[in-house]
């Protein structure tokens, strides 16, 4: 009988930040200054991607509505990583720190966003909405968990709605606080907090720099590909072609593929699920690049 409790657990994920050029890394190594990236662990499974331009204007609309500021997001490059979730559900990175979750929440039909507690480091000076200014008080003893008490807040916005995450203002601390119902009213519970600060750097980033201090990590993994391709098709006596959704993973493996096979044929499983530029694109992508598509 078939062991029916095997189960399967990811590897750990991580990926790199260099501080110096303010740049993702997929290894350890920056190829544009060569030095040795900060270790940044990601929750499982680990499916980190560039967050594209809709991504971006999702956050800005978000940050805004909820801390009344987005402006720091401006000419920074955001990195999303998928996690477990009923629906969407990504944790937000900037400048190698993970600021929020972004996730739909389907009872109310609508993307949210909790802050995460360097996301509250970066607004606890720029927020203009749903800061809450404490008492250093509060820091005495354990605080994670606790209610905030009246006589602690100095200052609050003038509703709380069930929820939603608050910036927390204490001296030189700063913490997220979730508006939760305590007894018949909404009363602020203390998520986290940090002393560290969050001081974003001058230096911009962009794609291209991305690209470059990665390059060396990207050149390895290919020569590595190309190497595992070769010697399948050196042992294999049977028609080779290869399947193409038109997502990006399937795009590096046509790309690859095609390093060995110029003209590779192509096969696309049509599910009849797909968007219609989908099936666009994957037909184009074959004509462009005079490949023999095959559509099933
Ligand atoms: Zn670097």
């Amino acid at each position: 009988m078939q062991d029916r409790k095997r189960s399967f657990s990811p590897g750990t994920s991580e990926i790199f930040w260099c501080r110096k050029c303010n740049l993702p890394l997929l290894s350890e190594d920056c190829s544009l200054c060569h030095s040795t990236g900060w270790r940044i662990p990601l929750s499982p499974p680990g499916d980190v991607r560039l967050c594209s331009r809709r991504g971006r204007d999702l956050l800005r609309e978000l940050f805004l509505q909820n801390w009344g500021v987005e402006d720091f997001l401006d000419d920074r490059l955001i990195l999303l990583n998928k996690i477990a979730g009923t629906d969407r559900r990504d944790q937000v990175i900037l400048e190698g720190r993970h600021i929020a979750t972004l996730w739909f929440d389907i009872t109310v039909d609508r993307h949210r966003l909790d802050l995460e507690i360097a996301g509250a480091a970066l607004l606890k000076e720029r927020a203009k909405k749903n800061l809450v200014v404490c008492d250093d008080t509060i820091l005495k003893g354990h605080i994670k968990g606790k209610w905030l008490a009246g006589d602690q807040i100095v200052s609050q916005p003038p509703s709380l709605e069930e929820g939603d995450s608050l910036v927390l203002r204490i001296g030189k601390f700063s913490g997220v606080g979730i508006v939760r119902r305590k007894y018949e009213a909404q009363a602020i519970r203390i998520k986290d907090v940090t002393q560290r600060d969050f001081v974003l750097s001058d230096r911009p980033t962009t794609l291209k720099d991305t690209i470059l201090a990665n390059e060396e990590h990207l050149k390895r993994l290919e020569r590595e590909a190309i190497a595992g391709l070769r010697d399948y098709l050196s042992r294999s006596r049977l028609p080779v072609n290869i399947s193409f959704s038109g997502g990006k993973d399937s795009l590096a493996s046509l790309i690859l593929a095609r390093k060995l096979m110029p003209r590779i044929e192509v096969l696309f499983i049509n599910t009849g699920l797909e968007f219609p530029e989908t099936v666009e694109y994957v037909q184009k992508l074959c004509s462009d690049h005079k490949l023999r598509l095959h559509e099933i």
